[in-house]
């Protein structure tokens, strides 16, 4: 992009909230932003029209992402690329040929995240037209640390939804929470807005008493943090009185693939994911499914309720993890349910299947504890 064209728009697909990360990297840079319209039925079947029939799910809502971004009027379509044993490794080139053969004028670019800060940098310069690695610092920095707060606020959602004493109020919080990250446009704002993000949702009145259950989501990184490709899950589970928490989110991944060594605290999600899964799965296969069966594992050791993994029909490294999960049982005890979604899941089978885990969680907590109350009665 020249200078003169610094005003182009440029869009990226959805997933979950990570448009307001992107966004505030490119409004940093001084290029446009553009937002399209949230992943609906509309961008579904926009995208499953002009899709191979039994591509995965992602593929179809990414493209179906671009095709709306493009009749809304942006001039770049942004497409994460990534290396892949799985078919990720084709998207970038299927979903540009997609679109050449619609006649759009879109142009396409690519960010390859798996190449790091560089990866980054360079699109940047490519998307600007300018080299200016302090400005650009500062655009990665604020886009990083929305991730984080996002992903945290997300947390926060699914503590109070699981309690709140009027439903949607939880909801209705967050969403003013996620205006005030929005409306921060450097890092001293962004504190500030944190502070007023949390207090906000701290106003969502609580019963602290309520019996609630844990569960952890894992699965293909997409359809765990794209709440319109699983049905919105952790809505669904928090009105079942269910605190969820994502095993795989977009702050985990950049801890992992952008964030330099020296700035991480912690084991991260992949080596974690290493070390968890090395008795059932010795390397990377793709996808998410080292991630998943490690999740598996954690979820088990920290006495979690129970563990949904979500994957989208055909997901090679998916259809791995599901088939590793029987062998887990030998060691692992916690329930797991396996969804698979695609474009043609209906929501009243999907939630029987989620009332009837959440059933069987329920009944399994209440037995546990009173075996434990039993074994502490013969102890005195
Ligand atoms: S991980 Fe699964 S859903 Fe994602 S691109 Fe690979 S095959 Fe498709």
């Amino acid at each position: 992009m020249t200078k003169e064209n610094k005003k182009l728009k440029v869009a990226f697909p959805h997933m979950g909230t990570v448009y307001i990360a992107w966004s505030a990297a490119l409004k940093k840079i001084g290029v446009e932003p553009f937002v399209p319209p949230y992943t609906s039925k509309k961008t579904l079947s926009l995208g499953t029209k002009h899709s191979p029939e039994a591509i995965c799910l992602p593929y179809k809502l990414i493209l179906g992402n671009f095709i709306e971004a493009i009749e809304g009027g942006t001039d770049y379509v942004a497409m994460i690329s990534s290396p892949g044993c799985c078919r990720l490794g084709e998207y970038g080139n299927c979903i540009h040929n997609a679109l050449t053969d619609l006649g759009y004028k879109a142009k396409y670019i690519e960010l390859t995240l798996y190449d790091g800060i560089k990866g980054m940098y360079d699109f940047l310069k490519r998307i600007s037209g300018k080299n200016d690695p302090v400005l650009f610092a500062r655009a990665i920095n604020i886009a990083i640390r929305k991730m984080f707060l996002l992903d945290d606020l997300e947390n926060a959602l699914s503590y109070y939804r699981a309690r709140e004493i009027h439903f949607g109020d939880a909801e209705k919080n967050y969403n003013k929470a996620l205006q005030y990250v929005k409306d921060a446009d450097n890092t001293r704002s962004l504190k500030k807005a944190k502070k007023m993000a949390f207090d906000e949702m701290a106003k969502t009145e609580i019963d602290k008493n309520k019996e609630v259950l844990h569960v952890d989501l894992t699965g293909e990184i997409y359809l765990v943090c794209d709440q319109f490709s699983n049905q919105d899950i952790t809505r669904e589970l928090g009105k079942m009185g269910v605190q969820t928490r994502r095993s795989l989110t977009i702050s985990s991944f950049l801890k992992d693939a952008i964030i330099p060594k020296i700035f991480r605290k912690g084991e991260t999600h992949l080596q974690r994911a290493y070390r968890l899964a090395k008795p059932y799965l010795m390397r990377d296969i793709g996808g998410d499914s080292l991630e998943c069966v490690s999740d598996v594992a954690y979820a088990d050791e920290r006495g979690i309720d129970g563990i949904i993994h979500i994957s989208p029909f055909t997901c090679m490294p998916e259809i791995m993890s599901q088939n590793i999960f029987p062998a887990m049982r030998e060691n692992c005890e916690i329930p797991i349910l396996p969804l698979i979604m695609d474009e043609q899941t209906g929501k009243a089978g999907y939630l029987t299947r989620l009332e009837a885990f959440v059933d069987l969680m329920r009944r399994r907590k209440r037995k546990l504890l009173k075996e434990q109350e039993k074994q502490a009665e013969l102890i005195k």
